[in-house]
């Protein structure tokens, strides 16, 4: 499971946990999140986001 966090407002999508709020379920992988979606707090879209080593 991987963490990428959102380059603009830093916000965080944990694979294990997803964005149910979102309409992600619990451990949806990052390829796996529909191209469309957006980040939840700024609108970013999946480029715009960077894998996070924890
Ligand atoms: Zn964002």
């Amino acid at each position: 499971m991987k963490t990428w966090i959102c380059l603009i407002c830093g916000w965080v999508y944990d694979e294990e946990t997803g964005s149910p709020e979102d309409g992600i379920p619990a451990g949806t992988k990052w390829e796996d999140v529909p191209m469309n979606w957006t980040c939840p707090e700024c609108g970013a879209r999946k480029e715009d986001f960077e894998m996070m080593e924890i």
